[in-house]
This record gives structure tokens, sequence and C-alpha cells, in this order.
């Protein structure tokens, strides 16, 4: 059985007293639940606050992005290797609000998901359709074509690596994300089953494995309903994970579903 996750992605929210706030009231509240994975990414700059704060607890940290390059002349990048430094276990890729705002492509998405393996990070692969693209009834086609940005560009040889390191896909339609509307549990299970069947066509072992996460308006009135889906490992939360109260029941849920589904 997959073991659930739930990450938080802090997104540019922070600061030195805010995040120590945080850390120290999530770190109480997850103590002592160990059936499901939790991590935060944060801000580059809280990298080692954050390594500080949480070595030694049941919380992860990661980063949320990775350079397509290994290093060199790019000013304001930060590569895998720096994250790896800062003992991050995690790093988002491709998520969408750089894929819209920062104009990253599923070609850089597929380099810095290979970036991330080599310094032995478990990438986070976001995956998602636009609400034009939902309403116009090509969301499956566009998750293709970013999953196949991953499969092809880098082939079973590293996804298999891919898995070794618990590798991730997050399933987040850019419609749901920070805007208070949640994929049915019915449309995020669908769309998960299809990502799996990508993998699967390839690898059938390694697509039951990979764990598929869902990110969108996760909050804790709406997780149990998603977490329960047999597709769905887990939830990749922003707003939510801001607040310690809301982050720790959502986990907490993840923990719950996982033993319903045990
Ligand atoms: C996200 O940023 O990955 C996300 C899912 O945000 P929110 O939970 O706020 O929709």
């Amino acid at each position: 059985m997959r073991r659930k996750l739930v990450v938080g992605n802090w997104k540019m929210h922070g600061s030195l007293a805010q995040n120590k706030a945080l850390i120290t009231s999530v770190t109480a509240g997850l103590r002592d639940l160990d059936n499901a994975d939790f991590a935060v990414c944060v801000p580059a700059p809280y990298l080692s606050q954050a390594q500080s704060l949480l070595q030694g607890t049941n919380v992860a940290w990661g980063g949320q992005n990775v350079s397509q390059h290994e290093y060199g002349a790019y000013t304001g990048a930060v590569s895998a290797r720096m994250l790896a430094d800062f003992g991050c276990t995690y790093a988002l890729i491709g998520h969408s609000e750089r894929r819209v705002l920062i104009h990253e492509t599923n070609t850089t998405a597929a380099a810095s998901f290979g970036m991330a393996l080599k310094a032995g990070l478990t990438p986070i692969f976001c995956v998602g359709e636009t609400l034009e693209e939902r309403q116009a009834g090509v969301s499956e086609a566009v998750v293709a074509s970013q999953m196949i940005a991953i499969l092809n560009t880098l082939g079973m040889d590293v996804l298999s690596k891919a898995v070794q390191l618990r590798a991730v896909i997050a399933y987040e339609p850019s419609w749901a994300i920070g805007t208070g509307r949640t994929a049915t549990p019915e449309q995020a299970q669908a769309m998960h089953v299809f990502i799996r069947k990508q993998i699967a066509e390839r690898d059938a072992s390694v697509a039951g494995r990979v764990r598929i996460l869902y990110g969108g308006s996760v909050n804790p009135s709406n997780a149990s309903q998603l977490f329960v889906m047999p597709d769905i490992d887990g939830g990749l939360i922003g707003r939510c994970s801001l607040n310690p109260d809301e982050f720790i029941e959502i986990c907490r849920t993840a923990c719950e579903t996982s033993a319903v589904a045990g």
C-alpha cells in the first residue's frame, strides 16, 4: 500500500518569526502521527531555518523549484545541489504558478526533474490543466503532454530511479489553486487513474508505487472525501499550510484515511 503524504507549499509567504511560530506549532501537532509522511516546501532564503527547526522531527522540508541547470550564470536560480546542501528531501517541479508566471515549460520541468534526481532529491512533479482547457475537454491531453515530457525525455531508467527516491506526482488543476474551488473527489480520482495509466503503459510496477497527490484548495472540510479515493495518495496544500491548525487537521485526516485504506 502506498503511504500517504501531505506537503505544504508556503509559496512566497513567511518571515523568520512567522516561520518559527508555524513550525513550532506544526511539529508539536504532528509529533505523534506516524502513519503518513509530512513535509513543507519553503522559500529558498528560509531553507537554513527550516533545516535547523525541522531536523529530528517527522516533518521533512523541500524547495519550491529547481533550476534546469546544474550551476552557472543563472541569476536568481536555485540548483538541486543547493537544496540538497540544506538537507531538503523534496523539490516541487513545474508548479502551475511557475509555468504560468515564469513561463516554465514541459521541457524545462523535465530537465529540472533530472537535476533533482541527480542530487538525490525526491521530485514532486506538478501537472494539471487550466479552466479553459477543462472547459474545452482537453484536460487529459494536457496532463498527458506534461507526463510525456518526463517519461520520454528522461526514460524509464530515470523513472525507476525516481521511484526508488519515492518520486511524487501532484495533480493540481490550476483552476482549483488558491481559488477555493476544489475538483470533486470523482474528478480528481479520474485524473489520478489517468496519470497512473500513463506510467503503467511503460511500467506497471512503477505505476503502482508512484504517489499521486491532489492539490487545489484542499482544506480540513474536504480532505477526507479526497483522501479516501483509492488513487489519491495525499495532498499538496497551499493556503491551509500557513495555518497550523488547518494543516495539522489535514495531516491527521491523511493518517485516518490511511488507516481506513489499510
Ligand atoms: C498549491 O499552491 O500547490 C496549492 C494547492 O494551493 P491552494 O491549496 O491554496 O489551492
